[in-house]
């Protein structure tokens, strides 16, 4: 099967509609065949059922991130935080979202191209940084890519980056995909980045190249809608 181009990729929605309404807006003005979304659709945010029925809607992939496995399976490992916004969220979930989350796979595969929302040996909840964190763990990213076929997208981390299997990292803006090379491709968060830029974070896949892409939307609705610790981190980008 020849896989339709380009390809948006987006990951960590985390139940931010506004932000999810301004990057589908953007998404659809590229012409984009395919959308592909890579977890953490809620969690965090005030809107866990629109979001998850605006993605049911539009997405053609999905896979489940470590959020929607808490709403299922409980939230073991969580902060005390995202714990209790998992607990509200699932008062606020109806059948048809709980029917959406359990149809949920973790990994998809097509092409040489694996979508997971952590990384390919651990899809739920392993982190996988870049060079300029202090989480990067070049010994990792080595294990990592032996069973990587040629791409692996991932989200989890929240931060944009392109990995490449010589080890070197892409920030964002234009990336270029070399043939012969395998690559960890994450396209950042849509709802709640944590590199600092508040402006929502997604990118386009276009076989050779991807294109990273900040977009700002309507940030003080969502805050007003969440309040509290969320809103601060919403603005500031963390
Ligand atoms: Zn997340």
């Amino acid at each position: 099967m020849k896989t339709l181009l380009p390809l948006a990729l987006i990951s960590d929605v985390h139940a931010n509609l506004e932000a999810l309404q301004a990057v589908l807006e953007d998404i659809h003005s590229h012409g984009v065949t395919r959308i592909a979304c890579l977890g953490d659709m809620v969690g965090y945010g005030p809107d866990p059922g629109p979001v998850l029925d605006t993605i049911e809607k539009t997405c053609d992939v999905v896979v489940a991130g470590n959020h929607e496995w808490a709403i299922l399976h409980g939230t073991e490992g969580f902060n005390w935080l995202a714990a209790q916004i998992i607990d509200e969220h699932r008062t606020l979930l109806e059948a048809r979202h709980r029917t959406f989350l359990e149809n949920m796979r973790i990994r998809h595969d097509e092409d040489g191209r694996t979508f997971v929302h952590g990384s390919i040996r651990d899809p739920l909840m392993e982190y996988v940084f870049p060079s300029r964190y202090q989480l990067y763990d070049p010994l990792q990213l080595i294990e990592l890519f032996e069973s990587i076929p040629v791409l692996c997208f991932s989200g989890h981390t929240h931060i944009p980056a392109v990995i490449r299997e010589d080890l070197e990292c892409f920030d964002g803006g234009d990336v270029e995909i070399e043939k012969g090379m395998k690559y960890i491709i994450n396209p950042g968060s849509v709802g709640q980045p944590r590199d600092g830029d508040p402006r929502s974070s997604y990118a386009l896949f276009y076989g050779d190249r991807v294109s990273f892409r900040r977009l700002p939307y309507d940030v003080e609705l969502t805050c007003r809608k969440v309040g509290g610790p969320m809103a601060h981190r919403l603005r500031a980008g963390k």
